[in-house]
């Protein structure tokens, strides 16, 4: 316990999770911490946090555990799998998964852990690396509204819009239908990008000319720049908006729904993955239009 505040669980320390975590850490909670591999806890335990060794431990010593993982079977694993939170947590606590993952599987956890007395909430975020560095991301969130406000003053320190979305899964699905936006805009950015290199654009200049009118968005604001100067160092990698594209494709299919863009864009996604480019950054999703244009679009190269 620190400064009265209670102790929170973290488990899942990548590019988002460090950052958010680390918030909390300033914030004045106690911080338990686990991830894969330990070494990327060592920032955090430098500065206040204690390690555990497994889901479960985590669980012992926090009354709210909070995961952020890739994938559904990872949720799965640390949640529900041998050594997972349910082995630790009490009647009463509180489980809040913030990875982006399916909305039946956060569904069917939500389930097991009512039986034992614990909330689980689907809280998936939107805002990207800096916006976990900044505290300033988007959380959706799904699951009883009661554990909800229990849980807000964390989300307070993460994020800066909180938005409770209804019964547990909502939030997942409406971090679905951010994703629907975000991988089929950035893809526009970059086809436009690379029209405006063929056609003898100034790339950099063009981007702050339009950004403010009706074409203006977050990709094009923050990931235009990037793709012009080459940067593809990740924020968000290729390889987790592919998982997000096929968990939308998924529940597509489920509906018995046509999807034709997000389809489309996540061949794009999926060749940029065989080419190598899987733990680059979204923005590098151009390179695979640049390939059929024959064009790059960099800054200089019209
Ligand atoms: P990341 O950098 O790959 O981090 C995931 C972390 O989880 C890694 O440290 C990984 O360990 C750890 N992990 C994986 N399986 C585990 C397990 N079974 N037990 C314990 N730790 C485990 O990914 P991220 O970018 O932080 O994304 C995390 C989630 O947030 C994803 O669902 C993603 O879609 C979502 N998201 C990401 C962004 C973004 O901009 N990056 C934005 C919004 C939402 P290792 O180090 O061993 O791999």
């Amino acid at each position: 316990m620190a400064h009265g505040k209670p102790v929170v669980g973290f488990i899942g320390l990548g590019i988002m999770g460090q950052p958010m975590a680390r918030n909390l850490l300033k914030a004045g909670f106690g911080l338990v911490v686990y991830t894969r591999t330990r070494r990327k806890a060592n920032g955090l335990l430098a500065e206040g946090a204690l390690w555990a060794d497994c889901p479960a431990a985590v669980a012992r010593q926090a009354p709210m555990v909070i995961t952020m993982v890739p994938d559904s079977p990872d949720v799965e694993q640390v949640v529900l799998g041998p050594q997972g939170i349910i082995e630790g947590v009490r009647p009463g606590g509180v489980v809040i998964d913030m990875s982006t993952v399916s909305p039946r599987v956060e569904r069917a956890i939500a389930q097991q852990l009512a039986t034992r007395g614990v909330a689980y909430m689907d809280a998936p975020v939107s805002g990207g690396s800096w916006g976990a560095i900044q505290g300033t991301l988007a959380i959706m969130v799904g699951g009883e509204e009661d554990a909800f406000r229990r849980v807000l003053p964390i989300f307070e320190v993460m994020g800066k819009s909180i938005t409770y979305m209804g019964p547990s899964g909502a939030g997942q699905v409406t971090k679905l239908v951010n994703q629907v936006l975000v991988a089929v805009t950035l893809s526009g950015v970059a086809e436009a990008l690379v029209f405006g290199a063929k056609a003898g654009a100034d790339l950099l200049k063009t981007i702050e000319a339009v950004k403010g009118g009706a074409a203006g968005s977050w990709q094009l604001a923050n990931l235009g720049p990037r793709i012009v100067k080459g940067d593809f160092a990740p924020g968000f990698m290729i390889t987790l908006q592919l998982k997000d594209l096929r968990l939308i494709l998924e529940m597509a299919e489920e509906l018995a729904l046509s999807l034709p863009l997000t389809a489309l864009v996540a061949q794009l996604y999926r060749a940029a993955v065989v080419d190598g480019k899987g733990e680059c950054g979204t923005q590098a999703v151009v390179t695979v239009l640049e390939r059929l244009a024959g064009v790059e679009a960099r800054q200089g190269s019209a």
